[in-house]
């Protein structure tokens, strides 16, 4: 990996990038992004926010209507062999040819990308994603968790710098995604640039330094994780009273109120307007005694939905 510097460009750079499809739909709306080098980056967005259609943009797969992409410096237009061979896109789908094992199909993927046989580095990445074991063996006889291990090896044949995920844990189960978070997490250690689309805020939020949320083809935030879970308008207090109480009285900012059980009730809130202690305070006053609190610390789900509503509306 080459040492990093401040003027490097960085790993993707987008600038107005525009795709409007045959028919009409605007799938992104002028998008400009950086995608920092040796980031760890979350690409956010509802189904159909355009987050595929500028992954295939990049990819080659899907022809831009207009504004520029770069990959590692090079434009997909003026230099798009380089911009290619610099990125490694795994996809959503398990598709494989099972006759092919996969030391053959990374044979053959290397092939495809130009790698001279004396590059090929084909049992390295077997031994890397762990599969060495199974190099020999019919693609169609691994695990659910080894197909996946091999599309990101198949991702990684002419050893690009970027590697973008797409969706790499849906439908997978609990034990796999840990493994698959912790995989991709050594592959960032080396030092690669890796861009994480999920519509599991949970990932993302484990896994990504920096989040980008997209919503009807716009950027919508785009802020290191940390930061962005600040957003988050809304906030949620839980309490329990002493006595039964049907309901709770009306409290300005108060946007929302739950009854969990017959004591215990979950209020929402809008912390610009209201804090905890007044709201607490405005309980005690209409004679509601409080046995017991708990307050919440807002999670990427609240900012995403703070967001996409907001920037519907
Ligand atoms: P996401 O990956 O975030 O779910 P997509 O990029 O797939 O979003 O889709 C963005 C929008 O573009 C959607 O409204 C979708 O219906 C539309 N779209 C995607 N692919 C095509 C296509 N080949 N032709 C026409 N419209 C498309």
């Amino acid at each position: 990996m080459p040492p990093e510097n401040p003027s490097d460009p960085p790993a993707i750079r987008l600038r107005e990038l525009e795709k409007v499809y045959a028919g009409g739909r605007r799938a992104l709306d002028r998008i400009s992004l950086d995608v920092p080098r040796g980031s760890m980056f979350g690409l956010l967005g509802p189904n159909g926010a355009g987050k595929s259609t500028l992954i295939n943009i990049l990819a080659g797969l899907v022809t831009k209507t207009s504004g520029t992409a770069e990959v590692w410096g090079f434009d997909i237009d003026r230099h798009p062999r380089n911009a290619k061979a610099s990125l490694g896109v795994v996809p959503q789908e398990l598709l494989f040819d099972a006759f092919f094992t996969p030391y053959e199909t990374l044979e053959l993927q290397a092939g495809l990308y130009g790698v001279p046989r004396a590059k090929r580095r084909t049992m390295e990445l077997l031994r890397a994603v762990h599969l060495e074991a199974h190099a020999h063996a019919y693609a169609r006889t691994l695990s659910g968790g080894m197909k996946r291990r091999l599309l990101i090896a198949k991702a990684m044949v002419h050893s690009p710098p970027v590697l973008i995920l797409d969706e790499p844990t849906a439908g997978v189960d609990i034990e796999l995604r840990q493994m698959l978070w912790a995989w991709v997490r050594e592959l960032h250690g080396q030092g690669m640039t890796i861009v994480l689309t999920t519509h599991y805020l949970e990932e993302a939020e484990e896994l990504c330094e920096r989040i980008a949320i997209v919503n009807h083809g716009r950027i919508v935030a785009n802020a290191p994780t940390r930061e962005l879970l600040g957003l988050a308008r809304e906030k949620r207090v839980d309490v329990t009273l002493e006595a039964d109480t049907p309901s709770l009285p009306a409290i300005a900012g108060v946007s929302r109120v739950e009854r969990l059980a017959e004591r215990l009730f979950a209020i929402h809130y809008d912390k610009r307007r209201l804090s905890a202690g007044a709201l607490l305070g405005q309980l005690s006053a209409a004679g509601l005694a409080i046995v017991d609190v708990t307050t919440r610390e807002a999670d990427l789900e609240d900012v995403f939905l703070d967001l996409t509503r907001r920037s519907a509306a």
